[in-house]
């Protein structure tokens, strides 16, 4: 059987790796040079099944209204995004109920799980590098109300297969030392152990080149301009003049696949949420920076990644908007600068770089088939990506060579959404 793959993010490059494993016949196309070269190329670098939440968490669309007209809020909705989220902006507050958070949380955490063990496995079996550490990560908190209720929902995750300890901020000294100078800050933190990090690019690379010994074709610069429809089946994948078929498509477009399947009448709701991350290069830090840190109340991650410190947090609601705003990039610098004061960042030894992560309405992503008969999604991954990817891949690859998937495929169905927004196809040939 032939597949065929749009995009060499994440989660192209994961679904190719475990389809053509399975015996497929791959082909990937991407319109950039090479894999990982947008959402997956500068994220925050951690593995993280300890941070499952949706973003749609009870009175957040509260907090993303109170951003209309503030520049530094973490979360920020701009009045130009507004149009594009009118019916996604009322599935994202309906998905914010106590009881849709947590199910969609568990959702997330199942899959986050799964996926480190398909990592680990995938470490072991082919030896790919890419900057990894498993030193689990480090959650700091400076209001001890705050602290209590993350330790209370910690604890009913526990039994979905959290693993966590409560730290004091000595304990968190102790742990990471770099963060002396801001322990009287805190009121106290979580460790959470199974928390990996690594390069999510390097990682794209790596599986590229894995994937391609193993038979796959990957043909970059070739943007998709189409997706030919006959009676309810995908016949082509077009890229200007050039036609491509196969029995199987797969969209793994990440924030662009909503665009890609607009055309076709197929209404997939994800929408871009732009993020910002610095790296810092050759950062003079004594003791060195070791355990990759959440802090709370800034909404950021600081991680040590490969010699290097990266910052990364904010999530803007702007569109498809890929421009890189000086007081954002301030915003993070005064972010990490409080987090790790002994490091005297400049801002001249940081690269900026922004990214669009593709947001489902729910908070999880998007996988398995579509009312177009040969048609399938991984996508829809939000601020989750990295942390899901090897899991999505293999479950996407379980799914359509028939193998009984490890994690209940349902949750992840595009076939989940009810009422209008629900994947709905209008039946059009495209
Ligand atoms: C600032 C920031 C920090 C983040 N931090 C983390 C983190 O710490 N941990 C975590 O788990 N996740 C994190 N994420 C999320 C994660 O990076 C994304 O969820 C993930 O990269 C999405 O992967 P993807 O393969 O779906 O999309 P992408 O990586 O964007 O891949 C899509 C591919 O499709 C191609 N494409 C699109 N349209 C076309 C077309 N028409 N024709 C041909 N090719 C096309 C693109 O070129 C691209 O290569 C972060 C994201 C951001 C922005």
């Amino acid at each position: 059987m032939k597949a065929l793959i749009i995009g060499s993010g994440l989660m192209g490059v994961t679904s190719a790796y475990f389809l053509s494993r399975g015996g497929w016949e791959v082909t990937v196309l991407d319109r950039q040079d090479g894999p990982g070269q947008e959402t997956s190329f500068a994220n925050g670098s951690l593995l993280t099944p300890s941070m499952p939440e949706p973003w749609n968490a009870p009175g957040s669309w509260r907090v993303l209204l109170k951003s209309l007209g503030r520049s530094d809020s973490p979360l920020k909705l701009r009045l130009k995004a507004l149009p594009q989220l009118s019916g996604w902006g009322a599935g994202f507050v309906r998905n914010s109920s106590p009881s849709r958070f947590a199910l969609n949380t568990v959702r997330n955490l199942r899959l986050a799980l799964y996926s480190m063990e398909v990592l680990g496995n995938l470490r072991r079996e082919t030896g790919i590098e890419y900057g990894g550490a498993s030193r689990g990560s480090l959650r700091l908190i400076r209001d001890p109300q705050t602290l209590e209720r993350a330790l209370e929902w910690a604890q009913r995750l526990r039994a979905e297969g959290l693993i966590f300890r409560r730290l004091t901020p000595d304990e968190i000294v102790a742990r990471e030392p770099v963060l002396a100078p801001i322990g009287g800050q805190l009121a106290g933190g979580i460790y959470y152990p199974v928390d990996e990090i690594g390069n999510a690019c390097k990682f794209c690379v790596g599986l590229t080149e894995l994937a391609r010994r193993g038979g796959v074709e990957f043909r970059f610069r070739t943007p998709v301009t189409g997706i030919e429809v006959r009676q309810g089946s995908v016949t082509a994948v077009l890229s200007g003049d050039s036609r491509f078929t196969a029995d199987r498509y797969v969209v793994a477009a990440g924030s662009y696949s909503p665009l890609l399947l607009k055309r076709l009448g197929l209404d997939v709701p994800v929408r871009p949420a732009k993020g910002y991350s610095l790296t810092f290069e050759s950062p003079r830090l004594d003791p060195p920076f070791r355990l990759p840190v959440c802090d709370d109340d800034f909404h950021a991650v600081v991680v040590p990644l490969e010699g290097a410190i990266r910052v990364a947090g904010t999530a803007e609601f702007t569109g498809y908007d890929l421009s890189l705003p000086q007081a954002r990039i301030r915003n993070l610098l005064r972010l990490v600068r409080q987090v790790l004061p002994s490091a005297g960042l400049e801002r001249g030894q940081a690269t900026p770089w922004c990214g669009l992560r593709p947001m489902s309405v729910d908070g999880v992503p998007i996988i398995g088939p579509t009312p177009i008969g040969n048609l399938w999604l991984n996508t829809g991954h939000g601020h989750l990506g990295w942390t899901l990817a090897a899991g999505s891949g293999k479950l996407l690859s379980d799914l359509l060579t028939g193998d009984s998937p490890r994690v209940d495929p349902d949750a992840y169905a595009l076939a989940r959404f009810a009422g209008p927004l629900a994947g709905r196809w209008t039946g059009r040939d495209g």
